[in-house]
């Protein structure tokens, strides 16, 4: 069959039309989730401020927040359902009282699901006092309807847990049953650092490695490759968000809310993205080597230089003020 020149000039056409349509949007086959503008902090009355925040992300992906009334560092906990079991991402703060609100959630999600009961898996983005505190009360559970298995905060369980080969190198991995999480180790802010990646909703989870506030760093060369290892483990993957586990960025660029702060009514979005994540290695690489602190635009570079991890003097003096204020105002914050 011999075919016109215009003919074939409208095949073609039909032809790159039809394929400039493809892919037909799908969200790239990531399960959608919504996340919050402003979340609660801690006041402005104290009184009216529930212990925990629960916000459903999705039905099987959770997030909670503990009041800023009982802590200041108000951390933010990751709950995730699989199939077959739930894991939990840290324990909550000091005076936090998980135990109350994590039952009546898992209850709530095992109503839901016509289910009796999941077994939960307790693990921890790193073992500072502000993410552990509630371990304790959590191995203590005795709820047929949510046995725990609980991972211990340091590298050698950890790496075991999650059939990390070689640490921190290598990733490794623990699946809920139809949901695989990665396990990302990243030293730097802590020894046992870890991040975690749900491919499901593409949700990048790095605990205080890097979230809208001060990047406090103990290790800067570790810190460095762990953010590199980051940059390279999410290469050609899709990252729809990444979370971390505090928010002390104001919604002003540049601008943090000073340490021991319990009520912050412009706080900065929780969310970050992978450009965040690329921003923090240029940032890092700029230092040279030289621990420095760098404010950027939604984060800080906050290298530590006492080996003890206590604050500096002025940290301290800037901590004892605001919490002397922010304390004496709890019931009633000025707006
Ligand atoms: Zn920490
Ligand atoms: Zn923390």
């Amino acid at each position: 069959m011999k075919l016109g020149l215009l003919t074939m000039a409208v095949l073609f056409v039909a032809a790159t039309t039809a394929i400039a349509q493809f892919p037909e949007p799908n969200g790239g086959d990531v399960e959608r989730g919504v996340l919050l503008q402003k979340w609660m902090t801690g006041g402005p009355k104290c009184m009216e401020v529930p212990e925990w925040q629960v916000h459903e992300y999705n039905p099987n992906f959770l997030i909670l927040r503990q009041s800023g009334c009982s802590d200041y560092e108000k951390p933010f906990l990751y709950l995730i359902f699989g199939k077959d079991r739930a894991l939990l991402f840290d324990t909550g703060s000091r005076d936090g009282n998980l135990v109350p609100t994590l039952q009546r959630v898992v209850h709530n999600w095992l109503e839901r699901n016509g289910r009796k009961s999941i077994s939960l898996i307790v693990t921890h983005s790193h073992s500072h006092s502000d993410h552990v505190a509630g371990d304790a009360a959590v191995q203590a559970l005795n709820d047929p309807a949510m046995p725990v298995t609980f991972v211990t905060p340091k590298v050698a369980d950890t790496q075991a847990f999650f059939h990390i080969a070689s640490w921190p190198d290598s990733p490794g991995t623990v699946d809920l049953g139809d949901r695989v999480i990665d396990v990302i180790a990243i030293p730097g802010h802590d020894t046992v650092s870890i991040a975690l990646y749900d491919r499901r909703t593409a949700v990048l989870l790095t605990g205080d490695s890097l979230y809208p506030g001060r990047l406090y760093i103990h290790d800067l060369d570790q810190f460095q490759k762990s953010t590199e290892r980051l940059i390279q483990f999410t290469e050609g993957k899709p990252v729809a968000h990444i979370l971390g586990c505090h928010i002390e960025e104001t919604s002003t660029p540049f601008l943090d809310y000073a340490i021991g702060t319990i009520y912050q009514p412009n706080e900065h979005a929780l969310e970050l993205s992978r450009g965040d994540l690329l921003e923090l290695e240029d940032g890092l690489k700029a230092l040279n080597g030289t621990p420095r602190r760098v404010a950027l635009a939604d984060f800080s570079i906050w290298p530590i230089v006492k080996r003890d991890y206590s604050m500096s003097d002025s940290t301290r003096a800037t901590f004892d003020k605001t919490q002397a204020e922010q304390l004496k105002n709890k019931w009633d914050q000025p707006k």
